[in-house]
This record gives structure tokens, sequence and C-alpha cells, in this order.
């Protein structure tokens, strides 16, 4: 079993008090991820901003990192709905039965909902994070929330806890093999009825578990950072899990999403922090 942690040359983060609510934007010429930093002082000018380029000659192996526990992962009536936010798509979980904990988070964590950040095809990346310069077409986040906070996240972001948050991160890219994972094939079957920004449904619930989703994926093995919420505000509150295993689903799978395309703003989060991260790890 190989567990490593990313070790992140880090500074001390810069902690401000303003609460002020900053609009964000990603298309308008003078308003875009360029100028966030500025923008939103608050936080996105901070040290400790995901997503970053993990670089595995930096790696350091970490013996803390023991393997997770997932509740409710293998249980159908845990994905209460899909939906499109205009910018991602998201399937809210039912936190009262799905919880992550172990994997050295100091607590347990439940699971509130996953989305996708995806590029354009299969063959252009999308993911957030990068592994020695490598992206991916799709990532697939899970996030969860401090258990203190009763499954909600805006009060972990409220209360500026570093530990507020736990995002499992997920690498998806097509594969040419004949098995179609089942999990993916249901997942985007709803695509077509969610093309509109704003459009949710509950169809989702009873067809397919979070196992499904992750199937093939060797959860033991995984990179471990701390960071930051990635649009603004930044909020530096992330414990990030990076899964070095790739969940492949079929070539048809990455391009379906396609359907719900728009000018994904999630296009640009993985050029994000690439400009904000130069030096890298
Ligand atoms: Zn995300």
């Amino acid at each position: 079993m190989i567990i490593l942690l990313l070790c992140v040359a880090l500074l001390c983060p810069t902690v401000y008090s303003s609460d002020t609510t900053v609009e964000w934007c990603y298309h308008e010429p003078t308003c875009d991820f360029t100028t966030w930093p500025k923008n939103v002082h608050d936080y996105c000018s901070g040290t400790k901003q995901s997503p970053i380029n993990i670089v595995t000659s930096k790696v350091k192996a970490n013996s803390k990192l023991t393997p997770f526990t997932f509740t409710g992962f293998d249980d159908d009536s845990t994905l209460l709905s899909i939906g499109n936010t205009g910018d991602s798509v998201i399937v809210t979980l039912d936190g009262d039965k799905m919880k992550v904990e172990g994997g050295d988070l100091p607590s347990a964590y439940t699971s509130v909902q996953f989305h996708l950040h995806w590029g354009k095809g299969s063959s252009v990346k999308g993911s957030e994070h990068t592994v020695d310069g490598k992206g991916y077409p799709m990532e697939l986040h899970i996030v969860n929330v401090h258990s203190k906070y009763n499954g909600s996240a805006k009060a972990a972001i409220d209360a500026h806890d570093p530990n507020g948050l736990a995002v499992l991160s997920f690498f998806v890219e097509g594969s040419n093999g004949t098995s179609k994972s089942k999990g993916w094939e249901i997942l985007t079957s709803f695509l077509p009825n969610i093309t509109n920004s704003g459009v949710t449904t509950t169809d989702i619930m009873n067809t397919t578990t979070m196992n499904s989703l992750l199937e093939g994926v060797n959860r033991t093995k995984y990179y471990r950072y701390q960071g930051s919420l990635t649009t603004p505000r930044c909020n530096e509150i992330v414990t990030w899990t990076v899964f070095k295993d790739t969940i492949k689903v079929n070539h048809d799978m990455v391009s379906q999403r396609k359907s719900i395309e728009r000018d994904s703003a999630l296009q640009h989060n993985s050029t994000i922090q690439r400009h904000k991260h130069k030096n890298g790890l």
C-alpha cells in the first residue's frame, strides 16, 4: 500500500477579517480569474490556494494517511438529486446517511454533494488539479463538511475553520475498454434532462450509488494537502485528498456531458491556479 503526502511549501496564510460579499466572474475583460486575487482579496491572494499541480518528485510518504471509512457510499438512496447550476453538474447527497472518516481527517465529515469539472471533449483537460503538469478530461469532487457543522458548508465557511471542509477529488478519463461503468451510464443518462441552467431532477434517487461511480479506484492511494475553495472567495478551509488512481469511463460518456455544456465557467478553473501558482510546489 502506498500512501502519499503531498508536501507543499506553504507560507503563513494571510488572515483577513472582511466579510464583504464579492460577486465573481469569469468572462468579462475586466473581471476574470486573473483579477480574482485583486478583486477578491479575501482570500484569493492567499498562500494556500487550490487547485495545484502535484509534483510527484516532491511528494513525501506519510504513515498517518490511513485508509478511509466510507459510510452510505453503497446505498442507492443517498443520491438525492442531479442539477445543472450553469457552471457544473451537481448531485446532492443525503448527509444523514453519508460520511467519510479516517485518512488522517480530524473528524468524521458529512458528505453533502459531488460535482464535476470538465474540459472540451475527452482529449482536452478539464481537471482542476494536475499531476506533473498532466491534466485529465474531468475531475469529480465530493464535498464533505466537518461533522460539527451538521452538513452546512456555509457554516463551515462562515467559521473560517481551516478544517471546515474535506474534498475528495477523483480524476476521470476516457477508456477504450469495452466494459462500461454502469454508474456513469446511469449518471450521464440524466444529462439530457437538465440541459438548462437551474434545472434539477430527483429521478436519480434509487438508481445508482457513490461506490458505483468510483468503481475501480484504489482509495488507499492518495495525495493530501491543505488548500482552498477553487472559486471566490477562495477560502482556505479545505483539506484536499486527490486520489492517484483515475476513474475510467467509456470515451462516449466523457463526451456526453457536451449536451449540457454552455460556455462553462468550469473550463477556466483548470488554468486559474496555474496562473496563481506560477511557482508550482
Ligand atoms: Zn470542484
